[in-house]
C-alpha cells in the first residue's frame, strides 16, 4: 500500500499484546494485528508492535455543508457544518454511496488524499461561518486520531462536533470521544443479523448497543438513519422492530430518519425505494411511539419538516436542505409550549 511510513500518526486505543502484535479497541472488529500487518479497516497498522494510523493525513473531503445534509435535524437547525473525511471504512456495505473513498483501500490499494492541519481545518470552518465540524462521508471512527486532534481545538474555538457513524465504535471509543462530541447520527441499517451480515459484511448486535450507550450514558445528542431497500429491509415486521429497539432503547425523541434508496456499487438489483415504503415506514414509527420521523432523499416531501408532536403544528418547515421558517422558540413549540428535543434548537 502507497504510504509513506515515516512521521505516521500514533494510534489512539490500542493495547499491546505478546509477540508484538497488538489489540486495536477502537471498533468492534477489536482486530489483534501481528507486526507488519493491516487492520480489518486497512487503515491502521502495525509498525514493530506499536498501531499507528495511515489515513490522519489522508483527507479526501473539506467542504461546508448544511447540517440537515448529515441528517441531524434537530442539531443547530439551518446552520452549516464544515464536513471532513478521511479514506477508509471498517464496513464493506454493498450499497455504499461513498465506495470511491470509502472501499479504495480495498478496491485500488490506495490511501490517497491531503494532509491538512486541524488548524488549516478549524480555521476553514470559521471563515466558512460553520457552526460545527462533521466528520461524515466514510467512517470517522477509522479516522478518530483526526477527529479528536480537530475536535479538540473545534470547541476552544466555539464550535461543536458531529459524527455520521455507522455505530461499529467500542463503548471506549464513544467515551473516548464523548468529551469533544456533541452530535452523532447512526445509521442502523437493519434489524436483522443476517442483513449486515450479507450486505455489510458486519454485525448488528454492537450497533444496538452503541446506540444504547450513547442515549443512556452521555450527553451527545442523537439521531437514526435507516435506508430502507426494497425486498431487502422494509417488511413491516422489520420496520416495527427498529421503530421499537429505538423508542424503547434511546427514546421516543430520538429522530428517525428513513431514507431513500438508489442502487450503486455492487448493489443494483433492487429498485429506488416507492415513496410509499417511506409512508409506510413512517406509519409504523408513529405507531411505535417515535415523535420525529423524517423521510430523506425523496425532494419535496413534507415528511422532511418538523411537526410539534403534541399539538401537530409545523414548526421547522424544510425545503430538501433549506430551511423555509424556524418556529420553534427556546426550544419549545410556539403554539402549545410542548418542549422540543434537540441541540441548541
Ligand atoms: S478500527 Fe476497527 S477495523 Fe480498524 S484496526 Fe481497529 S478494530 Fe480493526
Amino acid at each position: 500500500m502507497a504510504v509513506d511510513e515515516k512521521n505516521l500518526k500514533q494510534a489512539v486505543l490500542w493495547e499491546a499484546v505478546e509477540g508484538k502484535k497488538v489489540r486495536c479497541n477502537l471498533c468492534n472488529w477489536k482486530c489483534l494485528i501481528a507486526a507488519g500487518k493491516l487492520g480489518h479497516c486497512s487503515v491502521r497498522k502495525n509498525i514493530g508492535g506499536v498501531l499507528y494510523s495511515l489515513n490522519y493525513d489522508k483527507i479526501c473531503a473539506a467542504n461546508p455543508d448544511p447540517i440537515e445534509k448529515k441528517p441531524l435535524f434537530h442539531f443547530q437547525p439551518g446552520s452549516k457544518s464544515f464536513s471532513i473525511a478521511a479514506i477508509g471504512c471498517n464496513f464493506r456495505c454493498s450499497f455504499c454511496q461513498n465506495w470511491l473513498i470509502s472501499q479504495m483501500p480495498l478496491e485500488s490499494g490506495q490511501i490517497d488524499g491531503q494532509a491538512m492541519a486541524v488548524e488549516k481545518i478549524v480555521d476553514a470552518a470559521v471563515r466558512s461561518r460553520c457552526k460545527s465540524i462533521a466528520y461524515t462521508y466514510t467512517e470517522p471512527t477509522i479516522f478518530m486520531e483526526l477527529c479528536n486532534d480537530c475536535g479538540r481545538l473545534a470547541k476552544e474555538r466555539g464550535l461543536s462536533n458531529v459524527f455520521v457513524s455507522n455505530g461499529y465504535m467500542t463503548v471506549e471509543a464513544v467515551d473516548f470521544a464523548s468529551e469533544w462530541l456533541d452530535g452523532i447520527n447512526i445509521d442502523l441499517k437493519s434489524f436483522s443479523e443476517d442483513y449486515y451480515k450479507t450486505l455489510c459484511k458486519a454485525r448488528l448486535g454492537p450497533v444496538l448497543e452503541t446506540i444504547k450507550h450513547i442515549a443512556r450514558n452521555t450527553d451527545i445528542w442523537l439521531e437514526v438513519t435507516t435506508l430502507i431497500v426494497p425486498g431487502q429491509n422494509d417488511s413491516d415486521d422489520e420496520l416495527k422492530a427498529l421503530a421499537e429497539f429505538i423508542v424503547n432503547s434511546a427514546g421516543a425523541d430520538v429522530p428517525w430518519h428513513v431514507s431513500r434508496f438508489y442502487p450503486n456499487y455492487k448493489f443494483t438489483e433492487a429498485q429506488p425505494t416507492p415513496g410509499e415504503t417511506l409512508e409506510r415506514a413512517m406509519a409504523i414509527g408513529k405507531a411505535a411511539g417515535l415523535r420525529y420521523i423524517y423521510v430523506g432523499n425523496l425532494p419535496g416531501a413534507q415528511a422532511e419538516s418538523t411537526f410539534c408532536y403534541k399539538c401537530g403544528q409545523m414548526l421547522i418547515e424544510r425545503l430538501g436542505y433549506s430551511i423555509a421558517d424556524n418556529r420553534i422558540k427556546n426550544s419549545c413549540c410556539p403554539d402549545c409550549g410542548a418542549k422540543i428535543a434537540g441541540f441548541e434548537l
